[in-house]
């Protein structure tokens, strides 16, 4: 019975070891989720994330009034 307890607690401390030393590792592989695609307006240059940006004439904006103001002057 002292053996089976002694591989219990050798075989549970390969495991805490291998659980230490595991979220590190996935850690440092994981992307980045915070970079997205920037653009720029067209119109008054400000960047911001492409989700955001209103699309027209294969150009970015900032808003619909600043796209709307872009094909009006162009
Ligand atoms: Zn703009």
């Amino acid at each position: 019975m002292g053996k089976l307890i002694f591989y219990a607690l050798v075989a549970l401390l390969i495991y805490w070891a291998i659980k230490i030393r595991a979220p590190k590792q996935r850690n440092d592989a994981s992307p980045p989720e915070s970079f997205e695609d920037m653009v720029n307006c067209a119109h008054c240059g400000v960047y911001l994330p492409k989700s955001e940006a209103v699309s027209s004439q294969q150009k970015y904006f900032c808003s619909h009034e600043h796209c709307n103001l872009y094909i009006r002057s162009s």
